[in-house]
Order: structure tokens, then C-alpha cells, then sequence
């Protein structure tokens, strides 16, 4: 995922929000991100820091609440976190799995002012 269009579907979902509550300002935004989504933090709060400049979001910052990776065995049915780059089923050892979670980049909330 690149961090750019990221950052710029958060500004303008935190926008949206912010106007529909009549908000001047906003202070805070918390987003859950999954360890699969390739997400680098610093990265979107210095891109967000630059595009944000002539908004009502403009200092605000960015909280991430980070998702660890979970697989589901599609023979078993298990659902694990994985230890390493290990994926095969903890079980049954079946290399057939799928993602449950891992690849979200969710705004949880915004704080407004
Ligand atoms: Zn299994």
C-alpha cells in the first residue's frame, strides 16, 4: 500500500467527520492498522503533517493501534497468530490458509475540538 493515497483517504475521511460535527478543529485521529497493511507510521504522520497544512486538521496527531496478523487453517479451521514467516497451520500443519485479519487500516475515531 502506498503511504501517500493512504494518508490522503485519512485526511479526507477526518475531514467528512470533522464537518459533520461541526467541529473547528481537529486534535486527534486513532486508526487501526494490521501488521499485513505494510504501514509505516512515521510515514503517514509526516505525509499527513504536509497535505493537512490548510486544514482544520492541521497539527493533529495520528495514533496507531496496531493489529498482529491472524490466519485461519482452511482444513482445521484454527485461527492463529503467526510466530515468523512460519504459515502453515500450528495443528494440523496445512499450508493452506487464509487471512482473517493483518491487511485493515481502520479510522477508529477522531478528537475534535
Ligand atoms: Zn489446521
Amino acid at each position: 500500500m502506498h503511504e501517500y493515497s493512504v494518508t490522503e483517504s485519512i485526511l479526507s475521511l477526518a475531514l467528512e467527520k470533522a464537518g459533520a460535527a461541526k467541529a473547528s478543529r481537529i486534535i486527534q485521529i486513532n486508526l487501526v492498522v494490521g501488521e499485513l497493511s505494510g504501514i509505516v507510521s512515521e510515514c503517514i504522520q509526516f505525509y499527513f503533517d504536509f497535505i493537512s497544512k490548510d486544514t482544520i486538521a492541521s497539527g493533529a496527531k495520528l495514533v496507531f493501534e496496531m493489529r498482529p496478523t491472524r490466519l485461519k487453517c482452511r482444513k482445521c479451521e484454527t485461527v492463529f497468530t503467526p510466530q515468523n514467516s512460519d504459515w502453515a497451520c500450528p495443528d494440523c500443519h496445512e499450508a493452506g490458509i487464509e487471512i482473517v485479519s493483518g491487511r485493515e487500516c481502520n479510522m477508529e475515531s477522531i478528537e475534535v475540538e
